[in-house]
């Protein structure tokens, strides 16, 4: 594949795209993401929010209550445990008193109850009171005129007998508690009560004090409504109680409590405590819906209250919120979340941005290093093509030459344009097959071998061409070729280039005439060399040769055989036509000589047609034999002539 500097930046390009690509992808995934992910927690927290809102406000009511009902069990505990200790003292105090020496029962007894009446009398808070172990009353707390009576039948409201529970002190040493209804002199009300009995033996008789359930309630109500009121002092949302009847015991505004709230409406003209007590009325709690202000300020607004019966004290209980708190709480809690959300998607595109700089960094450096890299070769490259013994040649395909080493400028140099044809390609003379000939600009032709391939160079589509010089070898191989080949004194092809060239001339059926074969020797050459001497039969032999080279055509041929004789090959004619020329040629050396000499001289010859269907080599010798014989005829006829050979069956003219 070719690389070039356009395909490089467009790699770079994709590369840097992809990276910015994938970066926004994950980006935008994160955004999208996270907005996602703060949506879905704004929605939770939207509802749970809400929800826990009114659970908040539920419990806190709940809370108070459990406190409410803790409270007055320990206080109930505390209280038995008082009145307990209280008998336990009187119990105590009776028995290690002075009665004991009574020995008269009755008079004991008598004696005990004065006692007994006395600390009672010291104790205005509680009322004690003394029974007989059958049920009759000694000693009334309330009425006294109830004292002597027996309580044994008597039964509370729920159908308690609760002078007979009580007399079962007698057979429990530790006494006993025994809680049932009293009808309270002050509103003749029954009031729960809870008594202590003791029997003291002593005296036998029970003894025993109680307080009303009521009154510690009263004590616990009046303490759970002060401290509710001040815990809620500074906040906000606070828990009121509110009586059926309307009286406000807790509630925000201070200025409220104690007074009737009945007619205090919402925005909407409804009366709260109205709406309150409705939702009692059918379900015991329940959630409110209505306007109204907040803590301190004059502005009414939308608000929900739980509210639960606390029937105990004919009041209810409650706590609200205002949903605009809620809003705002809630859109405090959207922003943080948002903006928390921001930050995450700043800080990731941040982190990607820096992540991406860094691969960038790393990318370009990596590039930077392999462009050094290439750098380095590219030069350890152009060394190499510097002192290359082989001429490197780089030409673009519009011809521009690009590069060349100075193996090629020493030899082609300035000249080198000349060959750079338009679209880059060398046109060089052809010399032999792979060898061409290129002149240097001092006018010495080198003889080279030349390869191309086309290449990118610099980015442009080139050619490369790797010249060798071969002009010493080719040289070398010429001449060798010109000995093997050719005659040392006359210049001509010899009788091995006959051989070749007969051979290329059998498998040559181009001409429509078969060629011609003339042997040709020249007359009484001998006497030639006897009466003139050596070097005018070179002469003459010379001479010979350049007056067949000036007359023959081009494709016709003279070979020296070797001594005086020599061979003439005729392309393409009649054997009448050759025997002229030859003739004609015979004239003219004659004359030539003669000229040059100061003798003429002429040659015999015959010739024969070669048939193309011949075979080379055994063929020729052949045929030189068959062309000697009609030589031989024509030396034997007088010389001077040229004798042929028509066909087979014709004889010789
Ligand atoms: P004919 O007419 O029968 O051919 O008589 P001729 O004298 O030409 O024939 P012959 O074969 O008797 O003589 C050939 C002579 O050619 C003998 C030889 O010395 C001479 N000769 C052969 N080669 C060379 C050469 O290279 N140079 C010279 N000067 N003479 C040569
Ligand atoms: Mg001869
Ligand atoms: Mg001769």
């Amino acid at each position: 594949m070719k690389v070039t500097k356009k395909k490089i930046i467009v790699n770079r390009v994709t590369m840097i795209i992809a990276i910015i690509l994938g970066f926004l992808i994950i980006t935008a995934y994160m955004v999208l993401s996270d907005i996602n992910h703060t949506n879905k927690a704004v929605f939770y927290f939207d509802n749970f929010v809400r929800n826990e809102r009114y659970d908040i406000v539920r419990n806190e009511v709940l809370n108070r209550i459990d406190e409410i009902e803790y409270d007055l069990s320990i206080l109930h505990e505390e209280e038995k445990k008082l009145i307990k200790s209280k008998i336990d003292m009187i119990g105590n105090t009776l028995a290690g008193s002075a009665l004991l020496k009574i020995d008269n029962m009755e008079k004991r007894r008598k004696e005990g109850l004065k006692e007994f009446e006395r600390i009672a009398q010291g104790d205005k808070e509680y009322l004690y009171f003394a029974l007989s172990c059958d049920g009759k009353l000694l000693r009334s707390g309330t009425d006294e005129t109830k004292e002597g009576k027996s309580l044994i039948d008597f039964k509370d409201k729920d159908g308690v007998y609760f002078a007979r529970e009580m007399i079962k002190a007698k057979d429990n040493p530790e006494g006993i508690y025994v809680t049932y209804h009293w009808p309270k002199e002050k509103d003749g009300k029954p009031f729960k009560k809870t008594s202590f009995c003791l029997y003291v033996p002593e005296l036998d008789m029970i003894i025993g004090t109680g307080s009303y359930h009521v009154d510690v309630e009263q004590a616990l109500k009046e303490a759970t409504f002060s401290r509710i009121q001040s815990y809620y002092k500074d906040s906000e949302d606070y828990v009121f109680i509110v009586g059926y009847d309307g009286t406000a015991h807790v509630f925000g505004d201070n200025r409220l409590i104690g007074t009737d709230i009945k007619n205090i409406l919402d925005s909407n003209g409804r009366a709260i405590h109205n709406l309150f007590m409705e939702t009692l009325e059918t379900e015991n709690e329940g959630f409110v819906n209505y306007c109204y202000y907040k803590k301190n300020l004059d502005e009414m607004s939308e608000k929900v209250s739980f509210v639960k019966a606390l029937d105990r004290w004919e009041a209810y209980i409650g706590m609200g919120f205002h949903i605009d708190d809620l809003n705002e709480e809630l859109d405090i809690y959207v922003d943080d979340i948002q903006m928390e959300s921001y930050n995450k998607v700043i800080v990731t595109i941040i982190a990607l941005l820096f992540f991406a700089l860094v691969i960038l960094y790393f990318v370009r450096r990596s590039l930077q290093l392999q462009s050094q890299y290439m750098y380095q070769e590219e030069i350890v490259f152009e060394q190499l093509f510097q002192l290359s013994s082989e001429g490197i040649l780089i030409v673009s395909n519009k011809g521009d030459i690009m590069f060349c080493n100075p193996i090629i400028d020493k030899m082609i140099g300035e000249n080198l344009k000349k060959y750079i044809g338009e679209k880059g390609q060398l046109n060089l003379k052809s010399v032999s097959e792979g060898v061409y000939s290129i002149e240097s600009p001092n006018g010495r032709t080198y003889y080279i071998e030349c390869d191309c391939k086309s290449i990118i160079y610099h980015d442009v589509d080139s050619y490369i061409y790797f010249i060798t010089n071969i002009t010493t070898n080719f040289l070398k191989s010429n001449e060798l070729e010109r000995m093997a080949l050719y005659d040392e004194l006359t210049s001509l092809p010899n009788r091995r280039k006959l051989l070749n060239d007969f051979e290329d001339m059998i498998e040559d059926n181009s001409h429509n005439q078969s060629p011609v074969l003339a042997m040709i020797d020249i007359d009484h050459f001998k006497n030639v060399n006897d009466k003139y001497g050596h070097n005018v039969g070179d002469e003459v032999l010379k001479l010979l040769g350049e007056c067949f080279n000036g007359r023959l055509r081009h494709g016709d041929n003279i070979y020296r055989l070797g001594g005086e004789e020599f061979v003439v090959v005729f392309n393409n004619t009649t054997i009448e036509d050759a025997q002229g020329v030859l003739k004609d040629i015979m004239n003219t050396f004659s004359q030539w000589n003669e000229e040059l000499n100061g003798f003429p001289v002429t040659f015999s010859a015959g010739a024969i047609k070669i048939d193309s269907n011949l075979e080379s080599a055994t063929s020729l010798e052949n045929l030189l034999n068959d062309a000697d014989k009609l030589l031989y005829q024509a030396k034997n006829k007088g010389r001077s002539r040229v004798e042929i050979h028509l066909d087979k069956d014709n004889d010789t003219i």
